[in-house]
């Protein structure tokens, strides 16, 4: 039985082994792509509803890989976070989407989305000084601390206090906490009580099968009450079709997200959009 145990790890070890290979590979590729500058940002509306104005913007990076071509951030961020690049990555993330957002601010005014959404992972926020590194950034960009929103995971919260702390000193700043794919995680509401969160972000998950009497529409509408009853904001995230953003509207959703709105635009294209808002 031993030998057999110790087979069965053998393979299960040269898997690992492997695994560890690949991402130690694509960790060195990472580390060389951000010293190249081959990252870049998109963003992609938030909008509310009826109306569909876009009242804020999600940043989103891509990696553009020399040789595979673009590479998602499905895929890299993962090893970003287990090989700590993240923590260069992400500030340089924030900060280049700060000083983004302090420009159409400066050109556009109050005809610029109200506020910028930064994701930050999981290993950003046990990163002894993140908050103090978030508040260096909105300095240097001259962005308002109230209109940035920080998104992140129930997991990452739920990782205990340190998250916690460095989230409320976060909120001290006056930033805004987006607690993102809310109801995939495992401690969605029991959380809700100690995270001081603003917003939930609804997992497109419960969106996708929203129509009729599904399962996701009682949670859907579930999740609006109680973000109602705790004075939050909700999200409706992955909209794709209009019926799911009528429905959405219907059971009480005031903002939303998704390719039936836009698609994540590169900021040239958001600069066109505002630039055509503003003429008309
Ligand atoms: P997320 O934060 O939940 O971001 C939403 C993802 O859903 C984005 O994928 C977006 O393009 C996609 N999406 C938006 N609307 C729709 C829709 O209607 N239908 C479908 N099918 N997809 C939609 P993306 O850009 O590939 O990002 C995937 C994940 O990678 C993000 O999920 C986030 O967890 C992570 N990520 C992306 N950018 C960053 C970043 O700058 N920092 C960190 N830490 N993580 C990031
Ligand atoms: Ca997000
Ligand atoms: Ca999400
Ligand atoms: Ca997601």
């Amino acid at each position: 039985a031993k030998e057999r145990g110790k087979g069965r790890h053998a393979v299960y070890d040269a898997r690992l082994e492997q695994d560890q290979a690949a991402d130690a590979q694509l960790g060195a590729e990472l580390r060389q792509a951000l010293d190249n500058g081959d990252f870049t940002l998109v963003y992609q509306p938030i909008v509310s509803l009826p109306d569909g104005k876009w009242t804020s913007l999600e940043t989103l990076v891509r990696w553009q890989h020399p040789e595979r071509g673009f590479v998602g951030p499905d895929v890299f961020i993962p090893i970003a976070e287990r090989t700590g690049l993240i923590v260069p990555l992400g500030d340089w993330i924030l900060r280049t989407a700060l000083r983004q957002a302090a420009e159409w601010q400066d050109v556009f005014g109050s005809g610029a989305p109200a506020e910028i959404g930064v994701n930050v992972s999981a290993r950003q926020l046990r990163e002894p000084g993140f908050a103090a590194d978030v508040r260096a950034a909105l300095a240097d960009s001259g962005f308002d601390p109230e209109k940035l929103v920080v998104e992140v995971t129930e997991t990452a919260v739920f990782d205990g206090g340190v998250a916690l702390d460095t989230l409320q000193n976060l909120v001290t700043l006056g930033v805004k906490v987006a607690l993102d794919d809310f109801g995939t995680g495992h401690s969605s509401l029991g959380l809700l009580r100690t995270c001081p969160a603003d917003t939930l972000k609804v997992d497109k998950s419960f969106v996708d099968g929203i129509g009729g009497r599904s399962e996701e529409a009682v949670i859907a509408t579930a999740m609006i009450q109680i973000t109602n009853g705790l004075h939050l904001q909700a999200i409706a995230e992955g909209v794709e079709t209009a019926e799911q953003a009528e429905t959405l509207y219907r059971l009480g959703y005031r903002f939303a997200q998704g390719y039936h709105f836009s698609r994540p635009l590169t900021p040239a294209q958001v600069g066109e959009r505002l630039e055509a808002a503003r003429v008309l």
